[in-house]
């Protein structure tokens, strides 16, 4: 409730006032909108790297290691931007200090890449829970960002479908643990229980090693869907 209340007050805060940029009190006409300015955006950089059409991991050889080396339940992971540095600082700032606004970075050019995705048809939009913990740290999610828009372009309504199980957080493991610890940490809430049915969007914020995307994915799977995408904001490099 606390939370709510400073959300709208620092809302209307920023209404009356013109927006500075957060990372550089700059202002201009983006920083305005996303409270970031043009100067403080990073350069796109175009990559000359080749991508799995999977999991989107950089392909050193012909046969990509990450999908070769686990059971993959998704069809395809797509994503907003790379997490490099600037990024990693971007989505601290959202979660950990409180700067609602600066989740607006993820809706720039968000219909545009959506096109150029080429999702099927869904039949359940959902995403992957957090702990009480989590969520009493973090008020406000990256994804609600972009909520709206998918909501719009996809005619269906965000679902909760999924309980954590585990009380401790993800982060802060190692790479080794974390893929240990996805097993059972998740599970599917009563109502949804074999209830599901033909493509659904996963969302999350990072697609870090993907652990907890992939078990997710196995769990709706286990449900009855019949194909999950995947959508992170961000990917690891
Ligand atoms: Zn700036
Ligand atoms: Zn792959």
């Amino acid at each position: 409730m606390k939370s709510i209340l400073r959300k709208t007050a620092s809302k209307l805060l920023n209404f009356a006032l013109p927006l500075h940029c957060t990372f550089c009190e700059n202002r201009d006409e983006l920083s305005l909108k996303i409270g970031i300015c043009k100067k403080c955006i990073p350069l796109k950089s175009h990559e000359k790297k080749t991508r799995c059409f999977v999991c989107k991991s950089i392909l050193e050889g012909e046969v990509c290691e990450y999908c070769s080396s686990r059971n993959i339940f998704f069809e395809r992971l797509e994503y907003l931007s790379i997490k490099k540095d600037w990024e990693t600082n971007l989505i601290n700032k959202i979660k950990f200090q409180d700067e609602p606004l600066l989740s607006n970075f993820f809706r720039m050019d968000f219909k545009k890449k959506w096109k150029l995705f080429q999702f099927p048809k869904f039949s359940f939009l959902t995403y992957i829970p957090s702990n009480r913990r989590t969520i009493k740290n973090r008020p406000l999610s990256p994804i609600h960002s972009i909520e709206e828009i998918l909501e719009k372009k996809t005619g269906l309504k965000l679902k909760y479908m999924l309980n954590k199980v585990s009380k401790e957080n993800q982060s802060g493991r190692t790479y080794r643990e974390r893929f240990i610890h996805a097993y059972s940490s998740m599970e599917i809430k009563p109502e949804f229980e074999n209830k599901l049915s033909g493509n659904i969007l996963l969302i999350d914020d990072v697609f870090t090693t993907g652990a907890t995307m992939n078990e997710t994915s196995r769990i709706l799977l286990k449900n009855g869907a019949e194909k999950i995408y995947l959508l992170a904001l961000l990917r690891g490099e």
